[in-house]
């Protein structure tokens, strides 16, 4: 069963809810496995990235634990918290979250710089350029995140959310507003990423057509419905 090497993510008696508002999240037993591939599907406002943000230790439980890599990352401080998120998970943000005023290589090695310890040598840099050349970006890495296309901007999140060789990669629906060609694309680079640095990726969509070579899909609303009484 459950043990260290196979899942890197356990989820036990968790409950979360906003300060301000009346969302409740309860979710009673989940494993994810490490190095599998898991969509998550759910209509919008059920919870996903709220999920995705508890998975990061960008939110904390109010009870329960939330394991990550056998490590309760509740229970560090936030600058422990962050250091964790910045070396272990790479993150595919919604709304992307770049930085306006960085170049896009600046961007990619943005969560470098917020690590401590971390020095940016010239390997780091490299890695860099090879991430935005992997994602089709070599010949722009000097622009800001406003001279490039949605499309182009949402590669440079990726980029970034590579940086670290990250363990977890989390994507905040990633395909949510592209076309089918390119829908498929991000999908296929987002698994090239994940299998290349032999992470564990959880992929929130919308579009079943897109759930063909995940190992699991996670229904978040009927898991959230199943744990809820009231
Ligand atoms: P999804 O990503 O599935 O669309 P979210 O996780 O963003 O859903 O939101 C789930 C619910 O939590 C929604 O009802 C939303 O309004 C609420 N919510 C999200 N963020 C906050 C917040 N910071 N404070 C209070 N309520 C929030
Ligand atoms: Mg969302």
């Amino acid at each position: 069963m459950a043990n260290s090497t196979h899942d890197i993510i356990r989820i036990r008696e968790m409950f979360f809810q906003y300060p301000h508002g009346d969302f409740r999240m309860h979710i009673t037993d989940m494993n994810i496995a490490r190095n599998e591939k898991i969509a998550v599907l759910g209509p919008s406002g059920c919870g996903k990235s709220t999920f995705l943000h508890l998975l990061a230790g960008i939110i904390v439980p109010d009870c329960g634990s939330v394991l990550v890599d056998d490590i309760d990352i509740a229970k560090f401080s936030d600058a422990r918290r962050r250091d964790f998120r910045n070396r272990k998970i790479g993150f595919i943000f919604q709304q992307f979250e770049l930085i306006d005023y960085l170049s896009v290589l600046e961007n990619v090695l943005l969560p470098l710089r917020i690590s401590r310890g971390t020095r940016l040598n010239l390997k780091i840099k490299n890695r860099a350029l090879e991430l935005l050349e992997a994602t089709g970006l070599a010949d722009k890495y000097r622009r800001r995140p406003g001279q490039l296309s949605h499309g182009e901007r949402q590669r440079v999140a990726i980029a970034r959310a590579m940086i670290n060789n990250p363990a977890i990669l989390l994507a905040d629906e990633p395909t949510g507003n592209l076309d089918p060609d390119n829908k498929r694309h991000v999908k296929n680079l987002i698994f090239k990423c994940t299998e290349e640095s032999q992470a564990t990726l959880i992929f929130i969509t919308h579009d079943h057509d897109l759930l063909e070579g995940f190992d699991g899909v996670i229904d978040l609303q009927q898991i959230l419905q199943g744990d809820c009484n009231d």
